[in-house]
């Protein structure tokens, strides 16, 4: 579960990203954001695994503030959370199989990820986790020989082998063609409602937003200005 509590976020230079935030995500939810450009989505997400920090409030993720968190607090708590880009930020030089496998062991430090000597167990959960977004035929391709809708499944995969609680996916779709947008949006409500992950998405088009949303989140200049199921979307708008 995750817990806003009167949080809000003011920039350096004075900018309001979040004014006043309550919001509660239940396990298992499909949540969108929507709102204009600005209006405070990414702050909302980065703010969840503490990639910005919120100068008030409480944030409580499984009924820890992680506010407080510091140094190992917080490398723990981003294990549990799988991220998303619009960029997709793989590593282009790397083949998929190599960058799938970072979800689970991290991208550089180890000996084992420099040598490329993995176990028997991490590629079984590669392969696997490139099989449920259907692109397991591509392991041995590099990234950026991959177009960008089969990049972002593998972006995917990449999260499921850190089999996280949570999944933040910032933009996920902005830089795909439309029919790409709903077979990504497509896996990502299936991995949600299969493995009961927590998702929370941020997207700039309401209609995709309804077709996907378990439940909508209207953001406008750092502010929820809308919190509720699809239903309610259409009758209010
Ligand atoms: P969205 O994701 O909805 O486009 P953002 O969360 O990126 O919105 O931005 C919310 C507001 O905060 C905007 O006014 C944006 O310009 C501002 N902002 C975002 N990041 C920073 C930053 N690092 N420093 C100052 N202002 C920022
Ligand atoms: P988004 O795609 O989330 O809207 P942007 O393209 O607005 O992101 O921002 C890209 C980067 O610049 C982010 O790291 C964001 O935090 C930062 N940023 C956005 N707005 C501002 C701002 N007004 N001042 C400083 N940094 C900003």
């Amino acid at each position: 579960m995750i817990e806003f509590k009167d949080v809000s976020l003011v920039y350096p230079n004075g900018t309001e990203g979040l004014k006043n935030i309550n919001v509660t995500i239940n396990d298992g939810e499909f949540v969108v954001i929507v709102g204009l450009s600005g209006a405070g989505k990414s702050t909302f997400i980065r703010s969840v695994n503490r990639l910005v920090t919120p100068t008030s409030g409480s944030l409580l993720i499984d009924n820890e503030d992680i506010l407080k968190y510091r140094g190992s607090d917080l490398r723990k708590l981003r294990t549990k959370i799988g991220m998303i880009f619009q960029s997709y930020n793989l590593v282009n030089r790397s083949n998929v199989l190599k960058n799938v496998i970072a979800g689970r062991l991290g991208h550089t430090g180890t000996l084992r990820s420099i040598l490329n000597l993995y176990k028997k167990e991490d590629i079984g959960l590669a392969y696997e986790s490139l099989q449920r977004v259907n692109i397991d035929d591509k392991i041995h391709s590099r990234a950026d020989e991959l177009s960008g809708g089969q990049q972002q499944r593998v972006s995917i995969a990449r999260v499921l082998t850190q089999k996280p609680n949570y999944i933040l996916a910032d933009e996920p779709v902005a830089s795909l063609d439309p029919p790409t947008s709903h077979q990504v949006m497509t896996y990502l409500k299936k991995i949600n409602k299969e493995d009961n992950i927590t998702t929370i998405v941020n997207l700039h088009f309401i209609d995709m937003a309804m077709e996907y949303a378990d439940r909508i989140i209207g953001m406008r200049a750092g502010e929820v200005v809308f919190d509720g199921p699809v239903s309610e979307v259409s009758e209010k708008t």
